[in-house]
């Protein structure tokens, strides 16, 4: 039974109880450092960008021809003898299932792994029709016993000990199981599951593939239990998605290359099985097999038609987006999902199941790209995720006040700036030197994890006329893109990249007229301001003619490549002075390494311990990951790496505001793992990072002090 928390506070207080649960978060986290590892050694020497393309082009051509694709699978998996079904929702899908197990005197009915078969809920319609219905996949075995649905899409039951094990497999067996012995515990599942097998009438099982060009299916499964399912029973039925059409079998092969890599770091999966019509068969009518596959709808058709989401039917169900993503391995796949697990199941909950099981869900999502990293099909799921967000809440029939406020204001430029100045003056009596005094009692509980910066007495717009360098005959003429953490609350960092430019004869602009980046109203999916707010900057830098466009910030920098493009895109296309803007758009490491390539002997080498971290939209939004260390290395500094350095911090915004227990915790990870470097200093290139980092560092006591590159360049400068 899934219980997915359809209020926010319902949701909220699951989070708060899944965090409690040491053990699965102590699991998944070592799961999610030993997968990084194994997926880079699986793909090692291989193309991995050009297979990534392969199958997003080969899904892409696909999608629109789904008809198309059913009809010619249809044609020939008939010709071989398979019964074909369409069934528009899950509720029919069930329908023809129970049709079909009635029509043939199935009295038990074996099951292997099926997402899909999750998606409908099968088994409890099955159940309820009275037919004995046995999972036969190991993890989806133990969570039908448990009656729990699974808590991810390829191992179902990672969230559990192999104690909760035993103590499951001593009540089935009523005899004590040593929860130590793992092969014994397997041994126990092989015993009661064989009889199962062979007492069988009916297999069910999903599908990896349909090949269109031969009406054949493929199955890919560790544990053989799937062969068994569809090759011992008479009665063999296969529940599949219209998205696992495919039109030939090289097509799929792309597909098998990398699943299992992608999916558990596997070099191959134990066993790939193909299965095209009937075979003989002694038990069944007339010596033969009967073999039925139900293609189901249930939104995809309309989904594929979907300018923006369509995408989404590329999806392999690989489950890589859950081992990457920081929250799923806080609060494991009961809460982060609702039948479907992880970033994509933040998307499909709402097109398969409804907006009130994604209600929760979908806002809870740092935006950290780490899902859009790994995902072999390269659907952009953070940007999607805030589209379905944008969905909900029209649904729901309008934003929430403190969004439409936001919205209002940094819509507003100059109200915007003119409020953050206010507030500077107005601050005074609640600061402490450069941290907020303290926090309002009603937020100190679960807020009260790191100091918030105040904001500059001076921003760096004010004091731009001073700190504009003076440069005869530059060598390079570039502007600044400030983004608010930048020009409001860490002008300091703008000063240290004007002097920089100045000392390497860079001339630099500062446009008055940007502004914030949108990305916040972006993360409160607010897709019609951030849309206006991308036009308004776009038009802040057109009047001059720059060779590049500098942020400090890499949030504000993946946003603008990344998302400036889409959200401006015009009848199909991208305005050509939207391109321009993005395409001069580079983050700080890079234009000091790449660019003004900084050397050695411009820096003192005094020689202090670093750690760095790295942003999340540096690393995965900007694709930056080398530029940083050079840096570091000509700065002469004593770099130690600190473990996981390129995950998230927790920070994301208003993310932190709206879940404060889940950016604790990553917090607390990512300075645990800084202290253990022994480093003094900690590095970043966001503003946003400095702020979580910092504040929670000062919180903490910790001797570590938090700066952007460009403060520690400027200072280990000749
Ligand atoms: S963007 Fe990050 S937090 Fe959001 S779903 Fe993807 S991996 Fe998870
Ligand atoms: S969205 Fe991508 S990463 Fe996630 S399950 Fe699907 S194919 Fe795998």
């Amino acid at each position: 039974m899934i219980h997915t928390p359809e209020t926010d506070k319902a949701f909220k207080k699951q989070i708060k109880e899944s965090l409690e649960k040491d053990f699965m978060r102590k699991t998944l986290t070592n799961f999610s450092v030993a997968y990084r590892q194994s997926r880079a050694n699986a793909f090692s020497g291989m193309d991995l960008e050009g297979m990534r393309g392969d199958i997003a082009c080969m899904k892409d051509a696909g999608i629109p021809n789904l008809p198309e694709l059913f009809d010619e699978f249809k044609k020939n998996a008939e010709a071989a003898g398979t019964i074909i079904h369409v069934a528009r929702d899950g509720e029919e899908a069930n329908r023809i299932i129970a049709q079909i197990a009635k029509e043939n005197g199935v009295k038990s009915i074996v099951k292997s792994k099926s997402m899909t078969a999750e998606e409908t809920f099968l088994n409890d319609h099955l159940e309820k029709d009275g037919y004995e219905v046995v999972e036969t996949d190991l993890g989806e075995w133990i969570i039908q016993m448990r009656h729990e649905g699974p808590s991810h899409m390829v191992m179902p039951a990672i969230h559990l000990s192999r104690y909760q094990v035993g103590e499951l497999f001593s009540d089935v067996t009523a005899k004590k199981q040593d929860p130590e012995d793992i092969e014994g515990l397997v041994k126990v599942a092989r015993k009661e599951l064989r009889p199962k097998f062979i007492g069988a009438d009916m297999g069910v099982s999903g599908g990896n593939f349909a090949i269109a060009d031969s009406g054949a299916i493929g199955l890919v499964t560790n544990e053989g239990n799937a062969r068994l399912t569809t090759t011992l029973p008479k009665v063999h039925v296969a529940l599949m998605g219209f998205d696992k059409l495919v039109p030939d079998v090289s097509a799929a092969m792309k597909i098998l290359k990398i699943l299992p890599r992608n999916a558990t770091g596997q070099a191959l999966t134990s066993y790939v099985t193909w299965i095209k019509g009937t075979n003989e068969c002694a038990p069944g009518p007339e010596g033969r097999k009967v073999q039925h596959i139900i293609f189901l709808d249930n939104g995809r058709l309309e989904l594929a038609k979907d300018p923006i989401f369509a995408e989404v039917l590329r999806c392999i169900r690989c489950g890589a987006c859950a081992n990457v993503c920081p929250i799923y391995r806080m609060v494991g796949g009961h809460t982060f999902g609702h039948v479907y697990i992880g970033a994509i199941g933040l998307i499909l909950t709402t097109f398969f199941h409804g907006k009130d099981k994604a209600r929760g869900i979908v806002k809870c999502c740092l935006n950290c790209q780490s899902c859009k990293g790994v995902c072999p099909s390269k659907i952009d799921l953070p940007y999607l995720i805030k589209n379905v967000y944008a969905q909900v809440q029209e649904e729901d029939g309008g934003k929430p006040l403190k969004t439409r406020l936001t919205s209002l204001l940094l819509k507003n430029r100059r109200l915007f700036h003119t409020t953050m100045k206010a507030a500077a003056k107005m601050q005074g009596p609640a600061t402490d030197g450069p941290y907020v005094r303290h926090l309002p009692n009603f937020l100190m509980g679960d807020h009260n994890f790191r100091r918030l910066p105040a904001i500059a007495d001076r921003s760096l717009r004010d004091d731009w006329k001073q700190v504009k360098p003076k440069v005869k005959n530059p060598k390079l003429k570039v502007a600044l893109f400030g983004g608010c953490a930048t020009d409001f609350i860490y002008p300091e960092q703008g000063k240290a990249f004007a002097k920089l430019c100045e000392t390497f004869n860079i001339a630099v602009d500062y446009p008055m007229d940007q502004s914030c980046c949108g990305l916040p109203t972006m993360m409160m999916a607010q897709m019609d301001t951030a849309k206006d707010i991308a036009g308004q900057n776009v038009k802040a830098f057109s009047a001059g003619n720059y060779d590049y466009i500098v942020t400090l910030c890499a949030s504000c920098g993946s946003h603008i490549k990344e998302n400036f493009p889409k959200l401006l895109t015009k009848n199909g296309a991208v305005p050509k002075n939207v391109q321009a803007f993005s395409d001069k758009l580079i983050d700080f490491s890079s234009f000091m390494n790449d660019v003004v390539k900084v050397k050695g002997e411009d820096f003192m080498n005094l020689g202090r311990k670093v750690t760095y971290h790295y942003p999340c939209h540096l690393v995965r939004g900007l694709e930056v990951t080398e530029a940083p260390m050079a840096l570091l290395e000509k700065a002469g500094v004593d770099y130690k790496e600190s473990n996981e350095c390129q995950v998230c911090c927790g920070f994301s915004g208003s993310f932190s505001v709206d879940f404060p227990m889940i950016s604790k915790n990553m917090l607390a990870h990512k300075l645990d793992n800084a202290e253990a470097t022994g480093a003094t200093t900690l590095v970043t290139d966001c503003p946003g990072c400095v702020l979580q980092l910092r504040g929670g560092a000062e919180q903490r006591g910790m001797n570590l002090t938090v700066k952007h590159m460009a403060e520690v360049l400027l200072e280990e400068k000749k």
